[in-house]
């Protein structure tokens, strides 16, 4: 068992990553809509990550894996578009939080995320996942500016109404 990363560290590490890929949380205009979801292409792309679409069974999310010196990050085809991002930001979460797995095991699947969360890491992962998909910073600009009702936010960030509810939890909004 590994020691748990604290919060505010994997906080910093999000943010980071966001302003690495030039993607300005200040500079977003919430009034029109369509801006607001973060783009995870260009945090795949900036990271040289290839996202890859696959029909697996219902009980896998997404696999993570390094090939010939390369980075694939699977993505359930049948899932719906908002656990498919998740699931990608939660395995960019382990690419950022959890590297030395990454580096110790070539050529071999590196992860399974499947349903049941069973480790530190996948809490990390999800903590992570909910930072770049949902960042504070964003939803406060959003309730700012009268866009406060979950299942509103939700569809804003392209998010499910469910990680949006359980992310305002955790920032104290409900
Ligand atoms: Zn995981």
């Amino acid at each position: 068992m590994t020691n748990r990363i604290p919060f505010n560290v994997i906080k910093k590490k999000a943010a980071k990553l966001l302003s690495n890929c030039d993607i300005d949380l200040a500079s977003v205009d919430v009034t029109n809509r369509d801006e607001i979801a973060i783009d995870l292409k260009k945090i795949a792309d900036s990271h040289s990550i290839r996202i890859e679409y696959h029909d697996f069974s219902d009980n896998i999310s997404g696999v993570f894996f390094k090939k010939n010196n390369k980075l694939f990050l699977g993505v359930n085809s049948n899932h719906h578009e908002v656990r498919q991002r998740f699931t990608i930001a939660h395995e960019i979460g382990h690419h950022v939080l959890h590297t030395d797995d990454i580096l110790h095991h070539d050529d071999e699947k590196m992860h399974f995320r499947a349903d049941r969360i069973q480790s530190s890491e996948e809490t990390e992962a999800n903590f992570f996942a909910a930072e770049i998909l949902m960042p504070a910073a964003l939803i406060e600009k959003c309730v700012e500016n009268d866009i406060v009702y979950v299942n509103e936010l939700a569809s804003c960030f392209n998010v499910s109404p469910q990680a949006m509810k359980y992310r305002l939890t955790n920032l104290g909004y409900l």
